[in-house]
């Protein structure tokens, strides 16, 4: 019989071996944000509708075909998040957060685009996202790019990952900057494609990130934005290039570079990868000083990233970086009918004794095979063995299931508890 209802397309169910990759990343990620002293922030997955048309801006992709709306039943008009810059900034001016002062923020969670699902592509996926608010200088900017290289150093990926960085001056440079843009793309109308036409006039900059190889090598002679920047912009830029040199991380610019998003000034960058085909933007970010002011706030200087965690996962496995592991550290079995009751006894107690070690006990009765067989599939690294003799002993058997050396010895339960103690406290939080 085939199942009547599925998933929807695009959105992902995570099972256990995936989860287990997941949950490594993500401790990777809590770690290395908190030792930079970040607070986590939790925002709801609703939001307004008229919050991403504002924030985000009416006519980018995002907001223009991506999005979930929907009318609830009190006739709110609302939509999935599709980023978490917006509903950030929202939180922060509702909650008085960011007048005259500074806060450093994370948050991790799912985002909704209504896109072709393919390969690094999905309609649910997930972000962890950074967003500083009061800071205006390149020391900040150069803080969130060291973090992400440390993050990728950490989880060995420092080599397939390249930081491409641009600067979109301010909103006046830009203005400026695209006068003389939509003069060159008008008079070259003929050689662009669809979708640059379309945008020559609504998001003419939007242009310069066409993936289409005729555009690209038109641009290759259309007008520069940074031939419109001021002194202030080009201190900036340089001074946070400035920063990445010193800090040894090494950059692309990309003057083509203006993501997705229209409220980015100043300072833009994303690390790209080859090895996930087009979908290659692991990590995008920038800064966005009017974003503030324009969702009703006292102007605010911001800066922040996002980093795909569906993209990074995925260039982790592709590469063998990350392998599931198992979900149990210790498998209690039990030799001979009667003994559950003694068997849930001793595992309660190991779980005291223990703390942080995963103790799985075996339900269910059946074979000694059968149990060691599950032990095994577990990825259990020993086996904690009780039967009539034990227990006359006061006693357990522990077999070690992957260091063959170790044998299979009985101790009694202190013992025992000190045994498998020194097993797993090297590399476990274990007392
Ligand atoms: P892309 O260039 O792939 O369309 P974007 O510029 O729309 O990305 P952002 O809005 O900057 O992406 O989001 C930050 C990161 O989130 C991206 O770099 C990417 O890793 C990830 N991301 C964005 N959209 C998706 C999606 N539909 N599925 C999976 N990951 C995504
Ligand atoms: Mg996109």
């Amino acid at each position: 019989m085939g199942l009547s209802v599925q998933a929807i397309r695009g959105m992902n169910d995570l099972l256990p071996e995936d989860t287990s990759v997941w949950q490594q990343v993500e401790q990777i990620l809590r770690s290395t944000i908190s030792s930079y002293g970040y607070s986590e922030v939790r925002m709801p997955i609703v939001e307004k509708t008229s919050l991403f048309c504002r924030a985000i801006g009416e006519v980018t992709d995002v907001v223009e075909k991506e999005m979930y709306t929907f009318e609830d039943r009190s006739g709110d008009v609302l939509s999935l998040r599709p980023e978490g810059t917006a509903g950030c900034v929202r939180a922060c001016l509702e909650h008085n957060l960011i007048y005259n002062q500074e806060q450093r923020l994370w948050y991790m969670g799912p985002m909704f685009r209504h896109e072709r699902p393919q390969k690094g592509r999905y309609r649910q996926f997930h972000q962890m996202g950074v967003e500083v608010f009061g800071l205006r200088g390149p020391d900040i900017d150069a803080e969130l790019i060291t973090m992400t290289a440390q993050l990728w150093k950490k989880l060995g990926i420092e080599k397939e990952l390249t930081l491409q960085i641009n600067s979109l001056g301010s909103a006046a440079e830009r203005a400026a900057y695209r006068g003389s843009l939509v003069k060159f793309l008008e008079a070259h109308q003929d050689e662009l494609d669809e979708d640059s036409r379309r945008r020559m006039h609504t998001n003419p900059l939007r242009v310069l990130d066409s993936k289409d190889e005729r555009v690209g090598e038109l641009l290759k002679n259309a007008p520069k934005l940074n031939e419109y920047f001021g002194q202030e912009t080009r201190d900036h830029f340089e001074s946070l290039l400035t920063f990445l040199r010193e800090a040894g991380i090494r950059y692309e610019i990309n003057n083509r570079l203006v993501r997705g998003l229209d409220y980015y000034n100043l300072t833009v960058f994303e690390w790209v990868t080859t090895a996930l085909g087009a979908q290659g933007t692991v990590c995008g970010g920038g800064r966005y000083d009017g974003l503030v002011e324009q969702l009703g706030g006292t102007a605010c200087p911001a800066v922040g990233f996002g980093i795909g965690l569906e993209r990074l996962i995925l260039l982790l496995t592709t590469l063998g970086k990350l392998t599931p592991r198992g979900d149990v550290d210790v498998y209690v079995v039990g030799a001979g009918d009667g003994i559950e009751l003694q068997q849930a006894s001793l595992c309660r107690s190991l779980r005291d004794s223990l703390p942080g070690l995963r103790i799985m006990n075996h339900c269910g009765g059946g074979s000694f095979k059968k149990q060691f067989k599950r032990a095994d599939k577990l990825g259990a690294r020993l086996a904690v063995i009780l039967g009539d003799n034990e227990i006359a002993n006061n006693s357990v058997t522990i077999k070690d299931l992957k260091n063959e050396e170790n044998g299979q010895r009985e101790y009694s339960y202190d013992e025992a508890v000190a045994f498998i103690r020194d097993i797993f406290c090297n590399n476990k939080n274990c007392k």
